[in-house]
């Protein structure tokens, strides 16, 4: 019987290639097999031998080419063939990346995970467009939350975002304007400092920002796509103004 192969969780950061660790570049140019999803950027993907399978398991918001099981099961069906998997995630596995389910499925079939991590949205976004996440003076806290995920009205967000905090919002891009309006039902003022990071750490990358209460209509008028962050906090004033690529109108 063949040996069990390996599955390597491998972040791929959020898009420049520079921005991988070692060991993920070390395992993208010695792969024979790599299951990709969409976020990965074509520059890493260039980086696999010429001879590499390269198998795209892209997610759409509203469009799964792939379900999740299915995934799973390729992972668990190419490993038990004997062979090793570089299984490619944009930004960290474990952040919003569904790497928990593919791990606990190999592991349930008996095949062994390494997981490399990446940068994550949060880390390569603030670095990019050089908002500190955390400031002595103006937060402590940081939180990441899902911006679409199932029953986000009833999502419990209470304290996460205000003075003193910064909360990253990952895919929140379609669901702006009712994030803006949880927040603001929350407590938050109007006038709360908003940044958004669309592309972070690639060419095309842009930063907006603004006061919260002008969310929606930033995202509509300069027409955001995915991929974006939303991020929240008195930290995204204090942005190095040369970054803020597009600079937003007052609230309405
Ligand atoms: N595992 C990934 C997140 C996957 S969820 C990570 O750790 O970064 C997908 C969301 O991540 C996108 O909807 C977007 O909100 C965010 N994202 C990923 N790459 C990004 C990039 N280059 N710029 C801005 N946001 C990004």
């Amino acid at each position: 019987m063949e040996k069990t192969g390996t599955v390597y969780l491998v972040g791929a950061g959020p898009g420049d290639p520079e921005l991988l660790t070692l060991r993920a570049a070390r395992l993208l140019q010695s792969a024979s097999l790599i299951v990709h999803d969409g976020l990965v950027d074509p520059a890493i993907l260039a980086m696999a031998r010429p001879d590499a399978t390269l198998i795209s398991v892209a997610k759409k918001r509203s469009k799964h080419t792939l379900p999740q099981d299915q995934i799973n099961g390729l992972l668990v069906r190419e490993a038990r063939a004997g062979r090793d998997v570089v299984r490619l995630k944009g930004g960290d596995p474990f952040v919003f990346g569904r790497g928990g389910e593919e791990m606990e499925d190999c592991y349930a079939a008996g095949v062994p995970v390494e997981v490399v991590p990446g940068i994550s949205a949060a880390n390569g976004a603030a670095a990019a467009a050089q908002i500190a996440l955390t400031h002595r003076d103006s937060a402590s806290i940081v939180s990441f939350v899902a911006g679409q995920c199932k029953g986000l009205k009833d999502q419990n967000w209470v304290g996460l975002a205000g003075p003193n905090r910064t909360l990253v919002i990952y895919m929140g891009v379609k669901t702006a304007p009712q994030i803006a309006e949880k927040l603001m039902e929350d407590g938050l003022t109007p006038d709360m400092p908003v940044a958004i990071i669309e592309n972070a750490a690639r060419p095309e990358m842009r930063v907006l920002r603004g006061p919260l209460a002008a969310l929606p209509d930033l995202v509509e008028r300069e027409e955001i796509v995915s991929p974006a962050l939303i991020v929240i906090g008195e930290v995204t004033a204090r942005a190095n103004e040369a970054v803020a690529y597009v600079a937003m109108e007052a609230a309405r």
